[in-house]
């Protein structure tokens, strides 16, 4: 195995680790806005819950005054049939109570309506209430457990930044360009491990030569993949003792 290529190996694992945490990083700034968002909505029930209350309870305020009115007119025409003089006069006015009196009974059953609406208004603005502070404690321990995720993640990159680090100082300036150079051709991806004699990523098979090369102990070269470039290395000798790690 040629001498750098386990620092690539391990340059490899740190970098795919780092693209996995900044994935996983990126979606924090939604999923905290997903929490706020949750929030906005259970305190914008609350307020459409209290407005429509309040309008209920200003339209009872007119109803009411509709009741007080036909109620005022209705003794006006009683007193009214104290004073006059003719029968037909009398009947006209006999009409007009028969008639607010349907008024008042009217408004009087709008009145009762809006009332028992009321009542279904003041429980659903309690609901409302005691969704929102529902709702608040769940966001606010959410958003708490995210934080110690986000943080974990962040400690964990910064942890791999030092390690990039220290693998970077042990691989040659060309290597480490090579590396690069195909790795952001390539998805991040610039090693591939040969299994059973076949490129692992692109899956095409690797000459015998090349394979009986990259298995030898001794090799000092770097090969690549024919058909995706990629830095070929083989982990079976590894496997079997060849190299550095003994046979239990
Ligand atoms: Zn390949």
């Amino acid at each position: 195995m040629h001498p750098s290529l386990k620092h690539l190996i391990a340059l490899q694992g740190v970098d795919l680790r780092v693209a996995e945490l900044r994935q996983q990083l990126s979606s924090f700034p939604a999923r905290f806005a997903e929490l706020d968002r949750q929030l906005v909505a259970a305190r914008q029930r609350l307020d459409d819950s209290r407005a429509a209350l309040t309008k209920s309870l200003t339209e009872r305020k007119t109803l009411e005054l509709d009741v007080e009115q036909w109620k005022q007119r209705i003794r006006k025409y009683k007193d009214q049939t104290a004073e006059v003089k003719s029968n037909e006069a009398y009947r006209a006015l006999q009409h007009e109570i028969a008639q607010a009196e349907t008024e008042l009974a009217r408004a009087e059953d709008r009145l009762l309506e809006r009332m028992v609406a009321a009542e279904e208004l003041e429980q659903q603005l309690r609901e409302a209430e005691r969704a929102l502070r529902a709702a608040e404690a769940a966001v606010a321990a959410e958003r708490n457990r995210l934080e110690s995720e986000q943080a974990n993640l962040e400690q964990e990159l910064a942890a791999l930044a030092a390690e990039r680090e220290r693998v970077v100082q042990a691989l040659p300036a060309d290597l480490l360009n090579l590396y690069q150079k195909i790795a952001r051709k390539h998805g991040g991806v610039a090693l591939a491990e040969v299994r059973e004699e076949t490129c692992s990523v692109c899956r095409v098979r690797i000459r015998p030569q090349v394979y009986q090369e990259l298995r030898r102990p001794e090799n000092d070269q770097i090969f690549h993949c024919e058909s995706c470039t990629r830095i070929l290395y083989c982990a079976e000798h590894d496997a079997a003792g060849v190299a550095h790690s003994p046979t239990p």
